[in-house]
């Protein structure tokens, strides 16, 4: 088996980074003309920056305002405006929705795809794979393509005008990359190109998990600020660069595969993917046995982000036996991430390790709060 390592063309961050678009663009050699995928949010906060940009740089563009759900059905339509514009490059502006319909588009017309990520929500950005939900949101199938995008370009200054929350939930996406690497790394599995892990991957990975620690509570603030900080530009880094490049060559496990277990039930639909790997990611460390020391840290900067770590916070407070089952079944699929753990899953084994996952939170949690209340007022509001 051959190492294999994939990436993204270019990656460009920074400060109003929309605003050099068209340059960009145009610095690959494309030329355009260009369809904008876009969310309603991203039409509204960069519509002028973009006819600005792509005016600079003599591209002509047009916009498709997107549907809502990476489902098949949406990513017709994106083709079907893509036919009727002839455009020649795809770019998709939002969170990974927008860009998994942008990027599965672009594939099928075998078009050159840029991505813009509005929110550092999840690490799909820079990978060259889809994942495509029912268009009730029930998670369908990975949809893997021959290329990364040839340009992502993540402008810092539109992300920290976006949700706390969803900077938090690309944390719990990235939290999982470097331990759902190590697990590939040492089972010796094929990462999600087909190849073996390289170094430079596992080096990236464990590169992400430390910039979260460090990082990830001062970015929270950051955004809550709505301000550009250093911490903030190194945490959307880890989160769509780092965790994109290490998830994607050294490869995914049982955290992903949980996840994709809890999109069956209809509860978790209001939570994102990012909070449901969080989740996914304790009962992969309770699945592999790991210590409490590695359970504690995870605990820690959960809680510190205002990550899910028990099934209550991610709309499961009820789980009926029969939906744990539905769950356990969904996340053993054949094909599934969690057969990459270095020993047999079976079904029954994810539904006592999502179970104690969710005993060990709540237990934390508990902790928590009563240390909180005994820390003379620590946690009031406005005390510090
Ligand atoms: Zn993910």
């Amino acid at each position: 088996m051959l190492s294999v390592f994939c990436s993204p063309t270019r990656y460009a961050q920074g400060k109003n980074a929309t605003a050099s678009l068209g340059q960009e663009l145009f610095g690959l050699g494309l030329t355009g003309p260009v369809l904008v995928v876009a969310g309603r949010s991203a039409i509204r906060l960069l519509a002028s920056t973009w006819t600005a940009t792509f005016k600079e740089a003599t591209i002509e563009h047009a916009v498709h305002s997107f549907g809502g759900e990476c489902s098949l059905a949406e990513i017709e339509r994106v083709k079907s405006s893509a036919r009727q514009a002839k455009v020649r490059v795809i770019v998709g502006a939002g969170g990974g929705k927008v860009l998994d319909t942008a990027r599965a588009a672009a594939a099928d017309l075998e078009l050159p795809v840029v991505n813009c990520p509005t929110v550092a929500s999840s690490d799909a950005p820079c990978s060259a794979l889809s994942v495509i939900y029912t268009d009730e949101g029930v998670f369908q199938e990975y949809r893997f393509y021959k290329k990364n995008p040839d340009l992502v370009l993540v402008d810092t200054q539109v992300i920290a005008q976006g949700p706390p929350r969803l900077l938090a939930a690309g944390m719990g996406d990235a939290l999982a990359t470097w331990f759902e690497a190590k697990t590939c790394v040492a089972g010796h599995v094929r990462n999600m190109r087909g190849g073996a892990s390289t170094r430079s991957a596992l080096a990236l990975a464990k590169l992400c998990y430390e910039t979260l620690l460090e990082d990830g509570a001062e970015a929270l603030r950051a955004v809550q600020t709505r301000v550009v900080t250093p911490a903030l530009e190194r945490l959307v880094e880890a989160n769509t660069l780092l965790s994109g490049l290490g998830f994607e060559s050294s490869g995914l496990a049982a955290a992903h595969a949980v996840h994709n277990g809890l999109t069956a039930a209809p509860g978790t639909h209001d939570f994102f993917h990012g909070e449901k790997v969080a989740d996914g990611l304790l009962a992969q460390l309770v699945l592999e046995g790991q210590p409490r020391s590695v359970l504690e840290r995870v605990l820690h900067f959960s809680t510190a982000v205002g990550l899910p770590i028990t099934l209550a916070e991610i709309g499961l407070a009820e789980l009926p036996r029969e939906l744990l089952q539905q769950i356990a079944q969904r996340a053993t699929a054949k094909g599934e991430t969690i057969h990459n753990e270095p020993f047999e899953v079976r079904p029954d084994m994810v539904a006592d390790a999502i179970l104690a996952a969710d005993a060990l939170g709540r237990a934390w949690q508990k902790e928590h709060d009563r240390s909180a209340s005994s820390t003379c007022g620590d946690s009031t509001p406005g005390s510090d």
